[in-house]
């Protein structure tokens, strides 16, 4: 691995609106990591170097042994096998594929190679999801009930990828809300239902409702991509001993309606990005792997038992 004055050299896939606004600056201040090159079809980021294609890449510099996937879903497969075949460890954006097996393919091949493979999941890291979890984990959940609303024109303009098949539609936001569920609930839960609304011009829904089950519990996700003015990324979690409530898409955290004294309460994104690639340095370091398919199971289950509705057209 080449670890330079700077940390060690890696290379972003996609340089896009995620790679823009969290990778490179989060790359950038944390140390671990120097940006020594990209793989962008429209340019990539002014003073690094370039490469058109993963291909280019692989062949210029073996001596960049980290690669960082930052584009959508649907074509993130066929270079991250490229990658981990040459020999190079790998990092994912979520969602890590756009299908279980693709993400089950890659994790065997890189334990076969002794590679790292991190599967990322950015909203675990929001700053009251540790201690949410921490509070959950002595307590019996009775009922979970999500909130996932959010304007597609104002957070995805212009991402096409999302209205076609792979592209999640409005589950690539609630992805986000799974993958919290999963980290601080201190049981498993699994779909039972759900209903699908479909733009009759888009292969990915737009709204949904999904119903879960977890032992002694039942859990509700209310999934909005219409939803204008201030976006609601809630969790209400009511158990045993009390109703806990993550809001601002994990960053806040109140116990029955009161905010605590004793809890991290930050609005807004902080530190998501930073987490991910110290999290990714320790994984190099460890030479370990972590993939958790559990979000993507979820979402997975819902269209597979989902009840599909069409419904208006979407237009940006
Ligand atoms: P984006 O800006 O629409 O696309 C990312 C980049 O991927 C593009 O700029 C392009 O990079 C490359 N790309 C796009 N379409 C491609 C195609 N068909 N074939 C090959 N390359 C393509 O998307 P994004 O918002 O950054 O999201 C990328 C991933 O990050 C998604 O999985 C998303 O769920 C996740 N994410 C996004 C956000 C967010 O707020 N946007 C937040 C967290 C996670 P080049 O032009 O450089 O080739």
């Amino acid at each position: 691995m080449t670890v330079t004055d700077s940390g060690i050299d890696l290379a972003i896939v996609g340089v896009g609106k995620i790679a823009r606004d969290q990778h490179i600056p989060a790359i950038r201040a944390g140390g671990q990591f120097r940006l020594a090159a990209t793989v962008s079809r429209s340019g990539g980021v002014d003073g690094v170097e370039n490469h058109a294609t993963l291909d280019a890449l692989l062949t210029a510099r073996p001596d960049i042994t980290a690669i960082s996937f930052c584009n959508p879903p649907q074509v993130r497969y066929d270079g991250a096998r490229a990658a981990l075949e040459a020999g190079r460890h790998v990092m994912l954006e979520k969602p890590p594929g756009a299908s279980l097996a693709e993400v089950q393919d890659l994790a065997a091949l890189a334990e076969a190679k002794g590679l790292t493979l991190y599967a990322t999941w950015h909203s675990r890291h929001a700053a009251s999801v540790a201690n949410a979890k921490a509070w959950l984990a002595d307590r019996i959940v009775r009922e979970v009930r999500i909130d996932w609303k959010e304007d597609v024109r104002v957070w995805h303009p212009g991402q096409t990828w999302i209205w076609q098949a792979g592209g999640l539609g409005v589950f690539d936001p609630a992805i986000n809300a799974f993958s919290i569920l999963t980290e601080i609930l201190p049981v498993p839960v699994h779909v039972t239902m759900a209903e699908l609304f479909f733009p009759s011009n888009c292969e990915t829904p737009i709204a949904a409702e999904v119903q879960f089950k977890g032992p002694g519990m039942t859990a509700t996700a209310d999934l909005d991509f219409l939803y204008e003015g201030d976006p609601m990324w809630t969790m209400a979690v009511t158990t045993d001993a009390g109703t806990l409530i993550l809001s601002q898409g994990g960053a806040v955290m109140e116990i029955d309606a009161t905010a605590g004294a004793e809890w991290d309460v930050q609005p807004g994104i902080h530190g998501e990005y930073p987490a991910l690639y110290g999290a990714f340095a320790g994984l190099l370091a460890d030479g370990a792997r972590e993939v958790d398919t559990r979000p993507l199971t979820l979402v997975a289950d819902a269209f597979m038992l989902g009840r599909r509705v069409t419904v208006a057209p979407f237009h940006e």
